[in-house]
């Protein structure tokens, strides 16, 4: 069957899939506490992810990563991973793996090394218990370093995620890299996003830029830049002195698109073909429309083709401009509630997003819509 090719000419080999929105912790800088998460009638089955994702898979796309939400707190997800394994089995598929928080994973890393997860992506961003039950609202460290612990057991490679945040695991960024020295970890470190419901002064004090978190382990280890992508945004450095690999992910400060090559599939059968933009297709609607999968494909080619025109080299610069224009926002209200913003309008908007009184019932209405979008597609690592 022809393969997916974007209008650029690179073959979309890589899925991220997101099967709920329903979480078991409420981080910060993800979602609120009282979350009004979708009805259930509009969130894929299982048997629709099945389908869907074996249509990518049918269409060329090797790895597969399965994201939420938390994915592993989907009732019956370990179905949709052994229905997903018939494509490592059958050698269409090179990669099966998750981003998870970790709390259930003590109960599942067996099980999904069985089934042929290699690798699991853990988000921890602190080793401090009391500091991960504020920042995860809802979570218990110890549950997590348990999981973290099966999956080790289980022979799964783990990756940790950490949301660099100031002050509050700044003064652990060297603890967390010895500790994943120590436990043979991958670590990779996300700049913070502005998500999240409470963008209140303290939050946004929080954005901590990793070109700074950079130049702090600068000041300690040799670090070696590496040419190595995975498909995604990150970029990657050895220490040269323990030869860890490192990784950074920076989404709102770096224009990764030319390298990357994945799409990413939301639990409502939404398609969006790159990070950060608003380039969207339905692909629920024909999944629905007919048991048959021929308007599936169709569809899911239709959206890789028209592949968004800011990899143009116009297209491109504007993308970069816009990401660096919020980020300059989220860093300006970061000097505190009553600082202006770099274009005069963005320290305004992000507060307003977060106060229940601001804007009225439409504008808060839209300002939801952009958070649940923002954390619906936010799906880099
Ligand atoms: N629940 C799973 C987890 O936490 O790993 C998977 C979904 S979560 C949305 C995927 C990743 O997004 C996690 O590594 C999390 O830390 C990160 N993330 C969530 N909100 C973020 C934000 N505002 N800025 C940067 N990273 C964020
Ligand atoms: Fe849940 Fe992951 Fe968001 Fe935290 S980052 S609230 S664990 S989905």
């Amino acid at each position: 069957m022809e393969q997916l090719v974007d209008p650029f000419a690179r073959r979309i080999s890589y899925l991220r899939v997101s099967v709920t929105d329903r979480c078991d912790f409420r981080c910060t800088y993800c979602m609120s506490e009282h979350m009004t998460f979708l009805p259930k009638a509009e969130l894929l089955s299982l048997e629709e992810l099945d389908r869907l994702c074996s249509a990518f898979v049918r269409l060329g796309v090797e790895k597969l990563r399965i994201t939420g939400g938390e994915p592993l707190v989907r009732k019956g997800i370990l179905t949709f991973f052994e229905a997903m394994s018939r494509h490592l089995a059958s050698g269409a598929l090179n990669e099966l793996t998750l981003t998870t928080n970790g709390s259930q994973l003590a109960k599942f890393a067996r099980p999904l090394a069985d089934l042929g997860v290699k690798r699991v992506n853990v988000s921890l961003d602190t080793l401090e218990p009391a500091k991960f039950a504020e920042i995860t609202r809802w979570g218990r460290l110890p549950q997590v370093l348990e999981g973290i612990e099966a999956a080790k057991a289980a022979g799964l490679r783990v990756k940790i995620n950490t949301v660099a945040l100031k002050g509050v695991n700044e003064d652990e960024l060297f603890p967390l890299l010895d500790w994943c020295a120590r436990e043979g970890h991958d670590l990779t470190f996300i700049e913070v996003m502005p998500m999240g419901e409470d963008m209140t002064a303290g939050r946004l004090d929080q954005y901590w830029p990793l070109k700074d978190l950079r130049a702090r382990l600068a000041e300690r280890f040799t670090l070696t830049d590496l040419a190595e992508r995975t498909g995604g945004p990150a970029r990657y450095v050895r220490v040269e002195e323990t030869g860890q690999k490192v990784g950074f992910i920076t989404p709102l400060t770096h224009n990764f698109c030319e390298s990357c090559n994945r799409v990413r599939l939301t639990c409502t059968g939404e398609l969006y073909m790159c990070l950060g933009q608003e380039d969207v297709a339905d692909l629920r609607a024909p999944l629905r429309a007919s048991p048959e999968d021929a308007g599936l494909e169709q569809a899911i080619r239709a959206a890789i083709a028209r592949e968004p025109s800011s990899r143009s080299a116009a297209g491109s610069a504007s993308r970069a401009a816009r990401m660096r224009s919020r980020t300059a926002r989220f860093a300006s209200c970061s000097a505190g509630p009553d600082s202006g913003s770099a274009d005069g309008t963005g320290s305004r908007d992000m507060r307003d997003v977060s106060r229940p009184s601001a804007g009225g019932p439409r504008f808060r209405a839209r300002a939801a819509g952009r958070l649940y979008n923002a954390r619906s597609t936010f799906t880099h690592a």
